[in-house]
């Protein structure tokens, strides 16, 4: 297959949502054990991303394996008068190596905008993190035929002119696909990453082609092989399946 050869390195992330008391770090400490016991190097770079409260104490805990920490969101700014607001500096003076930005809960739970994700993108290049940056359809604009261009849409006006493969992690989320255990056929996924990948290219050039972009809704272990051999399918943002160490390490085993 003509794209094949230039696949990057998957990451599989873990986004752990509104999910984590400091019990749960057990579950974390298993993941990067296994992975340190595996005989071979680890097939995947790995992330999680716990609630803000974990992510210090998870990046010391974890510190020297192969799984790096990250956050769920940030502020745009660098400090001042936003009280319950973290920023990107904050995140990564507490160990974040990585931030997602756009989600869809957040979009719909905190009415953020394209141009607001955008913004919060910009802060995490700012703060040398790298940036998640979630797109994705409803089941209604699915329904209605608008899929590839509202996720083209928000692809172009959440993302950065700064944007390189380096600083920018495209995930491809459904929004219906999410928490449902619902996903799409591997052939609607193909045709969204290939579109994704297309937008990427003219855009950014090679840089685009190597962006890694993931995708996301209910990724478990027994559909993790199918759905990240898909082309353009460069790894998964895993939500519940990745708060059980097994779930999430059967997830990475999709990549041998
Ligand atoms: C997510 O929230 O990013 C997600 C993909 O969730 P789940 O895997 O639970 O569908």
């Amino acid at each position: 297959m003509a794209g094949e050869k230039a696949r990057p390195r998957p990451l599989v992330a873990g986004n752990w949502k509104m999910n984590g008391l400091r019990s749960a770090l057990a579950e974390a400490k298993a993941v990067a054990d296994a992975l340190a016991a595996r005989s071979a190097p680890c097939p995947a770079d790995v992330l999680i991303c716990p609630p803000a409260t974990l992510v210090m104490v998870m990046s010391e805990i974890l510190k020297g394996t192969p799984v790096a920490i990250g956050a769920q969101d940030c502020h745009t700014e660098v400090s001042g008068a936003h009280t319950g607001d973290l920023s990107a500096e904050i995140l990564v003076d507490a160990g974040a190596t990585a931030i997602i930005v756009g989600h869809s809960e957040r979009r719909a739970d905190h009415d953020e905008t394209d141009n607001y994700v955008h913004a919060k993108q910009r802060a995490v290049l700012r703060s040398g993190c790298l940036s998640i940056v979630c797109i994705g359809e409803t089941a209604g604009q699915r329904r209605a035929g608008q899929t590839l261009d509202v996720v083209v849409r928000q692809l172009e006006r959440s993302l950065d002119e700064g944007s390189t493969s380096f600083n920018t992690v495209i995930a491809y989320e459904p929004v219906w696909a999410i928490g449902t255990g619902l996903t799409p056929t591997v052939e609607d996924v193909a045709e969204v990453h290939a579109a994704i990948r297309d937008r990427l290219t003219s855009r950014f050039g090679d840089e685009g082609l190597a962006m890694r972009i993931l995708y996301g809704g209910s990724v478990k272990p027994q559909n993790a092989r199918e759905l990240m051999h898909v082309p353009n399918v460069d790894g998964a943002l895993v939500g519940g399946a990745s708060l059980k160490a097994a779930d999430f390490l059967g997830i990475i085993a999709a990549y041998g």
